[in-house]
């Protein structure tokens, strides 16, 4: 039985436009994004037949393959409600008191300077991943503070316990087919469908949860 399930986009295939293509966002929705789902169902399911045969050989492989799949699948569960369309306000600006997102306004401030300097800082580190990964604003729960992480592939570069609000998925499947080999080019444009009133959501959620430890 699946544990977990694709979930579905929370808007049309175009709704993105013109920052990111129908194309895009079909392919890497049906395609990608399920591919994750199922990677991770998988590997769960080998996992159990190794503890009923008591057979460990491949142990290392599979610890590695859950890791990767299921980041996969959270990153992109994120990813789709992270965005809105440029075209009606709901997407892109930056976040103000006056749109009732403040609180999250005042983190970035006191995290990173001002929101320009953020701004630049997430930029960078999601333009600049070597390979394939993500750039991430994170709530990181032992400071109380944001924090950016660039992110190996889905799982790798994490600091433990952080909570990702903001994710930039910087893999070539992404962009490639809109924005070519220009990835700088579709980092600056993510800004405009940037759905604040998610990342609000999800900031003001990873604040309330139980400390990790003791800071
Ligand atoms: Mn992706």
């Amino acid at each position: 039985m699946a544990i977990y399930t694709l979930p579905e986009l929370p808007y049309d295939y175009a709704a993105l436009e013109p920052v990111i293509n129908p194309q895009i966002v079909e392919l890497h929705h049906d395609k990608h994004h399920a591919a994750y789902v199922k990677g991770a169902n998988d590997t769960l399911e080998q996992l159990e037949e190794a503890r009923e045969k008591d057979a460990w050989g491949s142990i290392n492989g599979l610890e590695k393959n859950l890791a990767f799949h299921l980041s996969g699948h959270i990153l992109h569960s994120i990813y789709w409600h992270n965005m809105a369309s440029p075209k009606d306000g709901s997407g892109g600006g930056e976040p103000t008191a006056a749109d009732g997102v403040g609180d999250l306004a005042d983190a970035i401030t006191e995290s990173f300077g001002s929101f320009a300097k953020f701004k630049a800082q997430l930029t960078k580190a999601a333009a600049t991943t070597q390979g394939s990964g993500w750039g991430v604003l994170a709530y990181e729960p032992v400071s109380g503070r944001l924090i950016v992480e660039q992110v190996y592939d889905h799982q790798g570069n994490v600091g433990q316990g952080s909570v990702p609000v903001l994710v930039f998925d910087a893999w070539e499947h992404a962009f490639y087919l809109q924005y070519k080999n220009q990835k700088v080019d579709f980092i600056d444009a993510m800004w405009a469908v940037v759905n604040w009133q998610d990342v609000a959501k999800r900031y003001a959620e990873a604040k309330d949860r139980t400390p990790l430890i003791t800071p």
